[in-house]
């Protein structure tokens, strides 16, 4: 059977299709670009006052103290952001300037109001003033022609504002795969079903979005499909003409109602692989259709949930343009001796707590496979490897963070 390194090494290493689409600057938030961003425009436009105050000349008001203010001719011409100025400063004149507005010819600094005193016609300054001070100068953010962020950066909303502040309304990202999402199983209930004996609600298609829609890529339901061949193969067909990732649940493992490997044969999907050395997961199937990807993941919440962090994810982020393909990890230690078994990799939900500077982790509690709080209460999932047996108390063991 695959290793979990082996498996994940497999999706690693295809080769994926890199859409790109041109889509409104706010909806690039998490996306990476898909080509740099040049500015067109200098970032501020013009010169301008980065303070409320008084436009004067630099010379006019060296050696100006509390003690010895500068009495200045104050111009009628008020200078309010968005206005721009009729006339030039002159040797001896103030004129009143807000945050923003453009420098009058003539200034070489801007006085803050909070140093100053107006006296009718006249304005007393009470600070000096070096050049340059409080004024915002053309270009000095950004260059007409500077290439502002580079293609394959991911857009934080910083970079939003930036490329706002140029005049990219729309932008060209790597845009995200769409996965489409079908459970399979005849005990399926919808969520708003009373349980009767027997049947569960479908929990796995909601956790699955969820996964789909934290990493940032689009998903399309294709609802609860029951055990039948027939109606699988005419549904996942259905599917695959319009996704690029096929996400199955249930019906992978060895029972006498479990036909979705034997239906995706049929339609001439190519298995890559099936059955990987882990808990909980075992039985996941891993096919390509056409430049499609199918994940079989099994029935079980917690097997689906784990699976997609360590399989599905890693693809959708490369198909994102992204680099980092796993979570962020950190390695604590464990606060108590765990049964491991030697040869199989574990993936368990742990709680993790700092003490101190050091990080430890504790069991969630019952790891079973359907144990669907086992994931809602775990902050991370820890490794234990196939080469490790028997974890013991303080063992340093990495894990994966879920809620960073
Ligand atoms: P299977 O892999 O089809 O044998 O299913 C394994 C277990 O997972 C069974 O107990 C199923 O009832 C359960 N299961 C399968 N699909 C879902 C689902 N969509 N939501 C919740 N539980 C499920
Ligand atoms: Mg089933």
């Amino acid at each position: 059977m695959l290793s979990v390194k082996e498996a994940q090494q497999q999706i690693l290493n295809l080769q994926v299709k890199i859409k790109t689409k041109k889509v409104p600057v706010l909806d690039t938030l998490g996306l990476v670009l898909a080509k740099d961003i040049i500015s067109d425009d200098n970032i501020p436009a013009y010169d301008n006052s980065a303070m409320d105050g008084y436009a004067v000349k630099a010379e006019d008001i060296l050696g100006a103290d509390k003690n010895y203010p500068v009495k200045l001719n104050l111009l009628k011409e008020d200078l309010p952001a968005g206005k721009v100025p009729c006339r030039s400063l002159e040797s001896g004149y103030a004129m009143s300037i807000m945050t923003g507005a453009p420098i009058p010819q003539g200034c070489s600094c801007v006085v803050m109001r909070e140093d100053t005193q107006e006296k009718g016609h006249f304005v007393l300054v009470f600070k000096e003033c070096r050049e340059g001070k409080n004024i915002r100068y053309r270009g000095e953010d950004i260059k007409k022609g500077d290439k502002v962020l580079k293609r394959g950066k991911v857009i934080y909303p910083g970079d939003i504002g930036v490329m706002a502040s140029i005049g990219k309304s729309e932008v060209l990202v790597i845009y995200p795969p769409l996965l489409g999402i079908m459970t399979t199983g005849n005990e399926l209930l919808e969520i708003d079903s009373e349980l009767t004996m027997g049947k569960v609600r479908d929990s796995n298609s909601y956790s699955l979005a969820a996964q789909v829609k934290e990493v940032g890529a689009y998903y399309k339901k294709y609802g609860i499909v029951r055990d039948e061949k027939e109606i699988l193969g005419k549904k996942i067909t259905e599917a695959l003409a319009e996704c690029d990732i096929l996400l199955l649940t249930g019906g992978v493992s060895v029972g006498n109602y479990d036909f979705v490997k034997e239906v995706l044969g049929s339609i001439g999907a190519q298995l890559l692989f099936w059955g990987v050395n882990q808990r909980p997961g075992k039985p996941l199937a891993f096919l390509t259709y056409k430049d499609k990807f199918i994940f079989g993941l099994p029935g079980n919440p917690v097997s689906v949930m784990v699976c997609f962090e360590m399989y599905v994810r890693p693809l959708i982020k490369k198909m994102m343009g992204m680099d980092k393909p796993f979570r962020n990890s950190i390695y604590a230690k464990s606060s108590y001796n765990f049964e491991h078994k030697e040869g199989r990799t574990d993936f368990v939900r742990v709680i993790i707590e700092k003490k101190g500077s050091e990080y430890f982790f504790k069991s969630t509690g019952t790891q079973g496979s359907g144990v669907l709080t086992s994931m809602s209460e775990a902050d991370g999932i820890a490794i234990f490897p196939e080469h490790k047996g028997n974890i013991k108390k303080d063992d340093d063991m990495q894990i994966y963070l879920l809620k960073e």
